[in-house]
């Protein structure tokens, strides 16, 4: 995974308190109220002293300025919890220093276009907010809160009753919808070899998606990069691997159907197991059984059933 920062930052000020590197990809998002209406710079100053032993990704001041203190590739010091930091991109936002903790409009708007830019360059197709502490303790969502981990208020109840608005904000601006992101884990019961069998495969091409059975939101985005990255390989089509299924991976698919053989037609075959159709394997063969299934999948969507994959099925598929 390569790590990049954000070109929104006007000012950088790097904290000794970090871990160098980190141990999981960047999947997270964490929101943080800063309980002051300071500046991103007074917030980096904040942040130099290494007796504070804190700190966070970015900064957003209350003039809505940028800041970045620890680079990406970097786990920050910021929301009480290893395991969260090492997977988040954690961000502080100036806020008043008295309950709901509110952020000023620049802020705000800030945020929601550092949300974005981070979603855009670490593969996060769209973000997604549950109300259950559960939801987020287990990741069945991307965006994270410190007082789940530690007992604090912290990002303050002016941020965590728009954490659902936030992200809306950040999917239209992703031209993503709420209802491909997460929330969606459906059934955690065991979940099901035969898309165990998909996600040990797919973090052959370097995820690190847990083998649980379970078709979720990260999977469904492994997917579609795999797709984007077969496309490619085998076409040319020079897609960015963002995993997200838009105008220019649609127009680089190509009908698959019986009698082809290819990746591509590997990742219809997971995409089609995953979604509970009988392909007859994950071996890349387009056979009687993979047509049968696209048949069944197409009907199932009200899709034209013509048995062959094209850009209308793969849609489906990708976009759930
Ligand atoms: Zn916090």
């Amino acid at each position: 995974m390569a790590f990049s920062n954000s070109s929104l930052v006007s000012c950088t000020r790097i904290s000794p308190n970090k871990n160098v590197g980190r141990t999981h990809s960047i999947d997270t998002v964490t929101i943080h109220c800063v309980v002051g209406q300071t500046s991103a710079e007074s917030l980096g100053a904040f942040f130099a002293d290494p007796d504070l032993e804190a700190s966070s990704n970015y900064g957003v001041g209350y003039d809505g300025k940028i800041g970045l203190y620890v680079e990406e590739k970097d786990r920050s010091w910021c929301t009480s919890s290893s395991a969260n930091d090492n997977r988040a991109v954690t961000i502080e936002v100036a806020s008043d220093t008295y309950a709901p903790y509110k952020i000023t409009d620049a802020a705000y708007s800030s945020l929601v276009q550092l949300l974005a830019d981070i979603c855009r360059r670490n593969g996060i197709a769209a973000l997604s907010w549950s109300a259950s502490r559960d939801d987020r303790l287990s990741h069945r969502v991307n965006m994270t809160a410190h007082r789940d981990y530690a007992n604090k208020s912290c990002p303050g109840d002016y941020i965590y009753e728009r954490e659902a608005q936030i992200a809306a904000e950040v999917n239209r601006l992703l031209g993503t919808n709420g209802a491909a992101a997460p929330a969606a884990r459906q059934d955690t019961s065991g979940g099901s070899s035969d898309i165990k069998e998909v996600q040990s495969w797919l973090n052959g091409y370097g995820f690190a998606l847990e083998v649980d059975g379970v078709y979720g939101y990260y999977t469904r985005t492994a997917l579609t990069k795999a797709l984007q990255k077969e496309l490619n390989n085998k076409y040319g089509a020079g897609l960015v691997v963002d995993g997200i299924y838009g105008s220019c991976t649609a127009g680089a698919v190509r009908n698959l159907y019986n009698g082809c053989v290819s990746k591509p037609v590997k990742v219809l075959q997971g995409l089609l197991i995953c979604n509970g159709c009988d392909t007859g394997g994950l071996d890349g063969i387009f056979g009687a059984k993979t047509e049968a299934a696209v048949r069944a999948y197409q009907s199932k969507k009200g899709l034209c059933v013509d048995g062959i994959a094209g850009r209308e099925t793969f849609r489906a598929l990708c976009c759930g």
